[in-house]
Order: structure tokens, then sequence, then C-alpha cells
């Protein structure tokens, strides 16, 4: 079994390829390390994937997977993830605004420490934008919040895993931005940060616009949603709908009560549906139907899906 598997996906890098891959590999031999690199070419439409051929016929310790087209970061990472063989396994940018001098400390806090994931911190950043900086200070606050993880930098590329972990994720989607979300999700506990070099990028540009944030905050949202409640759904949305219906049930019978007894005392009594609070009332039934039907059905829907991957196990014994 190899000591490393680092995990480099990759969109468009020609130029900081093969300048990257010297510095691991120096990084690697210094330390004795065994190892193995996996770059995932994510539909690269430069000299990407040539240059990964080159390197492989070099040294076979380099190993390349292509994508058809751009699927992704997200996905190029879950790519690289299923074909790691190493202990530990580790992240990181191909643009070269991460240092692979980093790889041996992350390497002893998994091995050493018994960390399952150490997540990079950028703690000064680079990246010389306000688009970035700011927005991303606030990002990981709202993260911190929601997902009860003390990170401050949770979508750092540089990452270190145990094989394990990396193993028992899912990383679909956008989730790359939530990679340690999904690990505690999943019911691995010891997560930590280490602060780490960040470089400015030398070649090329961003391969992320501004529609990240949007799209990072629903990501958000969903997965702290699912962790608790995907084995559950009757208990957020069957709360909430009896609740809304008891709600205008107990609001109508009043208003119909009411109506019954002005009209007992002889009095003038307007129709029902000139009170605003007889719509209110209707509404809130509506709804409490709506909510506890979302849930009946998530419950069947999650009933249909337990055999897949929706927990982890971590250890058998006797069988
Ligand atoms: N990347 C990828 N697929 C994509 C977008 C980006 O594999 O669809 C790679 C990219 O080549 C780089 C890493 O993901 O290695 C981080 O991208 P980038 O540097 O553009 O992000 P930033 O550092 O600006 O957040
Ligand atoms: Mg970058």
């Amino acid at each position: 079994m190899k000591n490393i598997s680092i995990v480099i996906p990759l969109l468009n890098e020609e130029e900081s390829i093969p300048e990257l891959i010297e510095w691991i590999e120096r990084v690697m031999n210094e330390n004795h390390y065994s190892y193995e690199i996996i770059i995932v070419d994510d539909g690269s439409t430069d000299n990407s994937w040539e240059i990964i051929t080159k390197l492989n016929a070099q040294n076979p310790d380099i190993k390349g997977v292509r994508f058809r087209r751009n699927y992704g970061k997200s996905a190029a990472l879950n790519e690289g993830f299923s074909k790691a063989q190493g202990e530990v396994v580790i992240t990181m940018d191909a643009d070269l605004q991460d240092s692979p001098d980093e790889i041996p400390d992350l390497y002893k806090m998994i091995r050493e420490d018994g960390y399952d994931l150490v997540s990079g911190w950028k703690k000064v950043r680079h990246d010389n934008t306000i688009t970035k900086n700011l927005p991303s200070k606030l990002y990981n606050m709202v993260n911190r919040k929601l997902s009860g993880l003390k990170l401050h930098d949770m979508n750092c590329g540089l990452k270190a895993y145990n094989l394990e972990v990396v193993k028992n994720i899912e990383v679909y989607g956008e989730m790359h931005r939530y990679i340690p979300v999904l690990a505690k999700n999943v019911g691995f506990k010891k997560i930590g940060e280490k602060v780490v070099q960040h470089r400015a990028r030398k070649y090329g540009k961003t391969k992320f616009g501004l529609e990240r944030f949007v799209n990072g905050f629903l990501d958000l949202l969903t997965l702290t949603f699912v962790g608790r409640f995907s084995k559950k759904p009757m208990h957020f949305f069957g709360v909430w709908g009896v609740l809304f219906f008891f709600l205008g049930f107990c609001a109508s019978l009043s208003i119909g009560i009411h109506k019954l007894w002005v009209l007992y005392h002889g009095g003038h009594a307007p129709l029902v549906t000139s009170s605003p609070y007889f719509y209110l009332a209707i509404l809130c039934m509506i709804l409490g139907v709506q909510l506890f039907l979302a849930g009946f059905l998530g419950e069947l829907i999650s009933r249909e899906s337990r055999d897949r991957n929706l927990y982890s196990v971590k250890e058998v014994i006797g069988l």
C-alpha cells in the first residue's frame, strides 16, 4: 500500500502541471514517501491531457483519468477518490496556489495525530480581489453556524484524508465546497484544520465566477437538511404539517361556532367569507396537508433508497 495518493482535479491548466508535478515529486522523494498522483482531467480543451500522458510515460506513479466533458470539480474529486489507494489521500488544486511543501505535515496529522480529515486554512490569501476575500469570510461564518464545524476555510482545495473517509463519501453536484460536512454527516468526528500557505495564481485564471455564492449557499442548505432529516423527513414536515392543520382547523371551527352563536341570539351575522380570518384558516389547513404529504412522500422515497448508501459501516466482527 502506498503512503500517499495525491488527487488533483484539473481544467485547462497546461502551464501549471509540469511545475506542480515536479515540485510534488521533489517533496515525496525528500521525505521517502511511496506515492501515486492521480490527475483527473475534467474535460480540458487545451494540451493538459497530452502533458499528463507524457508525465505518465516518465513516471508510472503519475496516473490520469480523463472525463469526456467538463463535469465540475466535485465529479473530478469523486472520481479521484474512487481510484485512490494510499493510506492518506491529499487533494490539491492544479493551479499552483496550494503548496506541496505542506504535504508532510498534513500526512503526519492524519497518520500520527489520528485525524480523519484535515482541511487547509488559507489564513493569508493571495487572490487579491475583494470579490473573493470578503464574501469568503462571510461565507465561512454562515458555514460554521449551519454545519457546526469550526473550520475557517471549508472550501480550501488542499486537504488530507484518511483513505476510509474518501471511500465513504460521495461528492456530487457542487459539494466539493462542503466535504468536511459530508464526512461529518457520515460519522467521521476528528476533523481539524491547518494553516497553509496560499500563493497567487501564476498561470491562467479562476474557473469559478460569482454564481458560486448562490449555488454554494443552496448546497449548504440542502446538506444541512439532508444531514438532519434525510432519514426521517416526517420529523420535519410532519410536525409543521400537523401544527398548521391544527391551527387552521381550530380557527375555522371558532369562526363557525361564532356565527352560530350570533344567529342563535338573533343577531345579524355577516357571511363567514367576508372575514379575512376565514381565508387564513383555510390557507393554514391546506398548507398543513401539503406539508404532511411532503413528509409522507419523503418517507416513502427514503424507504425505497434505504439500501443505497445512506449509512456507512465502520467495522464488522464475526461475519
Ligand atoms: N477545476 C476543475 N473543474 C472545474 C473547475 C475547476 O477541475 O470545472 C479545477 C481547477 O483546474 C483547479 C481547481 O479545480 O485545479 C480549483 O479551481 P480554481 O483555481 O479556478 O478555483 P479558485 O482557486 O479560484 O477558487
Ligand atoms: Mg485556484
